[in-house]
């Protein structure tokens, strides 16, 4: 059921970083549960010393994840299968994890249900969606969310409603070894009309402004907020840091929140890009950036050079978000 040294780049939406250590596909509930009851003990991944954190990491689609060249040692897990799964229900709908963001999307158009529109143009799957609590600064997914289900690393399946989730800002706060297995999501009828028009101009603004041709893993920095004055992009910006390369790494010119691979680019070019430009932020206008995006396989050293998560001495390679 563990495969090893399994290539994430063409896992992930960058397209950079090392192997998996050991990686598990599971495709049921049945396969899950087997998975990890024989998970692997997390190695060393790469030149690094010290062990990596414990697993399960879950991979949607690698849209918000930038891997270390150097690979990962915690046990990942990809789901597919049945965890694709999607059913109308009575006003709602049932999806499972590995759910496409623009397949619920596209659906959530089609039913004339409403409140989907924030999700346009955003890619990944339900499972990221409902870790990362994916959406606008002022929306996130588990608005729309009436339970989640959740396998702990003990093969328990937990149900949780939005508030026991506890969702924040691009956050959510369960452990972050839980694996999403399957959502139920409002679908509340409105004005098909009304919803297909809202879903275009939300979509033709967003694609407008942000940069799908090249692979990218969306915003890099969290917004710093109101007491901040400004959004994350603006900050890069006013930095001097719109348009700089490093390697086959650029921080995009049409949005300076993106960081894009020109092709070939390395973790260490995006990381060296993110430090800069975190380093110039701070010393020219005061303010402290948060990355949004998760790093998988990174030392401590590398971790606080980005301002991730300050990182527990000898178990942590990753900015995991929320309790473990
Ligand atoms: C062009 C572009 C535009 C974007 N626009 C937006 C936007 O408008 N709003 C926004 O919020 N984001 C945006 N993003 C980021 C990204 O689309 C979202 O974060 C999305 O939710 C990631 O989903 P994923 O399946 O790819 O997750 P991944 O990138 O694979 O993983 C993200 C996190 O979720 C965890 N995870 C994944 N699946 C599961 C699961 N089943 N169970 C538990 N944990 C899981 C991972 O371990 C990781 O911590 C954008 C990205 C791009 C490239």
């Amino acid at each position: 059921m563990w495969e090893h040294d399994v290539p994430l780049a063409p896992l992930v939406r960058y397209r950079i970083g090392g192997p998996a250590a050991a990686l598990a596909r599971p495709g049921s509930a049945g396969d899950l549960r087997e998975a990890l009851r024989t998970m692997p003990e997390p190695v060393a991944a790469g030149q690094r010393a010290g062990r990596s954190a414990p697993g399960p990491l879950t991979l949607g689609a690698g849209a918000n994840v930038l891997v270390s060249d150097r690979g990962i040692g915690t046990p990942v897990l990809v789901l597919g299968g049945n965890f694709a799964d999607f059913s109308h229900g009575n006003h709602s709908f049932v999806v499972g994890a590995a759910v496409r963001l623009p397949t619920l999307v596209r659906e959530a158009r089609r039913a004339g249900a409403r409140g989907y529109y924030f999700l346009e143009a955003v890619p990944g799957t339900v499972g990221g969606a409902l870790r990362m609590n994916a959406g606008t600064p002022d929306r996130g997914l588990w608005d729309l969310v009436e339970w989640a289900e959740a396998v702990t690393p003990d093969g328990d399946t937990v149900r949780v409603t939005s508030n026991e989730a506890r969702p924040g800002y691009r956050s959510c706060g369960l452990p972050h070894r839980w694996v999403f297995a399957r959502a139920k999501l409002s679908a509340r009828p409105g004005d098909p009309a009304a919803i297909r028009e809202k879903h275009r101009a939300f979509r033709d603004r967003k694609v407008r402004g942000q940069v799908y041709e090249l692979p990218s893993v969306g915003s890099i920095w969290k917004n710093p907020g109101r007491a901040a004055g400004s959004s994350a992009w603006e900050t890069v910006s006013a930095a001097g840091m719109r348009g700089a390369v490093r390697g086959g790494a650029r921080i995009a010119e049409r949005h300076a929140n993106f960081i894009v691979n020109l092709g070939g680019a390395s973790s260490d070019d995006v990381l060296g890009l993110m430090a800069e430009t975190r380093g110039r932020v701070g010393r020219q206008l005061g303010v402290d950036l948060q990355p949004e995006i998760q790093l998988w396989g990174f030392s401590p050293e590398e971790l606080a050079s980005v301002g991730a998560a300050p990182p527990r001495p000898q178990t942590q390679e990753t900015n995991l978000g929320g309790p473990e």
